[in-house]
């Protein structure tokens, strides 16, 4: 059984500023990267720009991640460097621009390599990475993991670069600031990580300390998730249990659902989180007895039907032209890694009854 989880990580009120040792530990130069307004409006890139001037850290800003971030998005922050040459980076942000800092970090340690570095899967230095999460959902600060819109292959996949960022500065504040859906949608996406970890082929004894833990909490989070507001005590709750289903995925990876997401967010740009959730009830469903029903009680939800119209009152529920459906089939089975991540097996009249259960055809 193997651990390896190498990113610290502080989650707590005011963590940027109490860690900035930490911070500057990195070096004299800082490059941070972050979304087009967000971080300026809930205040975690004011945190990060007054440490960086409290220990003269030189820092210059790349403010133009786009969601779901492309091969091109990233090429852009890295051509923006210019000849800035930082020592570290810092994300900042939801899952997009701290996915995009881990491909930026990556081309900024190999000067003079073009965008095929990113996909080609050999193993290459980066700087260090900074993350501090802004959503609930997608556990980036401390996974590996850089998922990137690829335009020619018309889809979203993850580099095969393992990426961890040095530290993560984990702080609940921030998330005071996001809309009620972007909570829900981000938190929906840490439950597909938790379930899509727990009900996997690489799940141990020490991945499921995290999937196990994560979802016991959900059971608290289902109390609450669709209020209209949220107390302090909840946006910890959430992004802590976003970060430990981080630290699930990390060991795991993760399985079909967030495989047949894809589709939707490139073609219909529907949110990450809203994506995953309408097809997790149905990835329950096809597993082993035993652990559906541990998922299951652990939510406290006795059905699968259950927990599908329970996502579906958190989110909403999407829809596929028919046309659609057989090249969505043939795109989930042909990717043999994604088929094997799944711990029962699965073929195409399967994915045909999971896309049925999950969405409206027509
Ligand atoms: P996101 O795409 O990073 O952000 C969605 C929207 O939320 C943006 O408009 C952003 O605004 C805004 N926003 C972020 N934080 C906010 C805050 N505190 N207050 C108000 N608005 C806020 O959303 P995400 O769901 O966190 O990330 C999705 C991406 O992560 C996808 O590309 C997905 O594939 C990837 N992902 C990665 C992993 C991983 O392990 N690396 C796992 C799952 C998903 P701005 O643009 O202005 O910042
Ligand atoms: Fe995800």
């Amino acid at each position: 059984m193997f651990y390896n989880l190498p990113t610290s990580l502080y989650c707590e009120s005011d963590c940027i500023l109490a860690h900035a040792g930490d911070i500057a530990s990195f070096g004299k130069a800082a490059y941070i990267i972050t979304g087009k307004s967000s971080s300026k409006r809930n205040g975690s890139l004011d945190d990060i720009v007054n440490v960086l001037k409290k220990y003269s850290i030189e820092f210059k800003i790349f403010d133009n991640v786009e969601e779901n971030p492309s091969v091109e998005n990233v090429m852009e922050a890295v051509a923006y460097c210019g000849d800035f040459a930082p020592d570290f980076v810092i994300g900042i942000g939801g899952g997009s621009p701290l996915d995009a800092s881990k491909a930026v970090s990556l081309m900024l340690a190999n000067i003079g390599s073009d965008s095929s570095l990113l996909y080609n899967g050999i193993k290459a230095d980066y700087l260090p990475v900074v993350t501090v999460p802004t959503t609930c959902g997608t556990g980036s600060e401390i996974t590996p993991y850089s998922v990137l819109t690829n335009h020619i292959q018309k889809t979203k996949s993850s580099i095969p670069h393992k990426i961890y960022p040095a530290l993560a500065l984990v702080d609940p504040v921030y998330l005071e600031a996001a809309p009620v859906n972007i909570i829900r949608n981000t938190a929906v996406d840490a439950l597909g990580h938790l379930i899509e970890s727990y009900i996997h082929s690489k799940a141990t004894t020490l991945s499921r300390m995290f999937s196990e833990k994560g979802l016991r909490m959900w059971r608290n989070i289902t109390s609450y998730i669709k209020n209209d507001s949220f107390t302090a005590k909840q946006y910890e709750e959430l992004i802590l249990a976003s970060a430990i289903a981080g630290m699930a995925i990390s060991h795991t990876g993760t399985s079909l659902p967030h495989r047949m997401s894809y589709h939707f967010t490139y073609q219909d740009s529907i949110p990450h989180g809203v994506a995953v959730g309408a097809f997790l009830a149905a990835y329950i469903m096809y597993s082993d007895n035993n652990e559906q029903k541990y998922v299951l009680e652990t939510l406290g939800m006795s059905s699968c039907d259950e927990l599908r119209n329970f996502i579906r009152s958190v989110t909403e529920t999407i829809t596929i032209p028919e046309a659609d459906l057989h090249d969505c089939i043939e795109f989930v089975i042909s990717n043999k890694s994604k088929v094997a991540s799944c711990p029962y097996e699965v073929d195409y009249e399967i994915v045909k009854k999971m896309y049925e259960y999950s969405v409206i055809i027509k």
